[in-house]
């Protein structure tokens, strides 16, 4: 039998990774081991970290793992945005958003039709 593998934000009090796991125990141990969790240039210690199944994820494309690639992290789920990256529409950096495969700032999601009340009130939070 194959365990699902499930999408995870890890983080410490700072800094979170998306990770690929089959259980939030194995997440916390992979975040852990990769020692990209870091507060004061040292690992962090495994008390302060914390792990959050983001439910509605997609990974099944993903190995196992610490997902380095953030712009898949934003695409599969796991981030909800991402500080400084580019938008596909317009090319301004910026606080940027999954939005129907595409990575976008908050002002081109916002020019789509439909979206989601969630993720425009994610927009309006971001958005200073
Ligand atoms: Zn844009």
């Amino acid at each position: 039998m194959t365990k699902n593998k499930r999408g995870y934000y890890v983080s410490s009090i700072h800094y979170g990774v998306a990770v690929v796991a089959t259980s939030a125990k194995e997440a916390k141990q992979i975040a852990h081991k990769s020692g990209v969790l870091l507060k004061d240039m040292e690992p962090v210690e495994w008390i302060s970290i914390q792990v959050r199944w983001i439910r509605d994820a997609d990974v099944s494309d993903l190995p196992i793992g610490v997902v380095n690639d953030t712009r898949m992290g934003l695409l599969c789920g796991i981030y909800s945005h991402l500080e400084g990256g580019l938008c596909d529409e317009c090319g301004k950096e910026s606080t940027v958003f999954s939005y129907k495969g595409l990575v976008l700032c908050g002002e081109c999601v916002l020019k789509q039709h439909n979206v989601p009340d969630k993720l425009k009130t994610l927009i309006m939070i971001k958005s200073e």
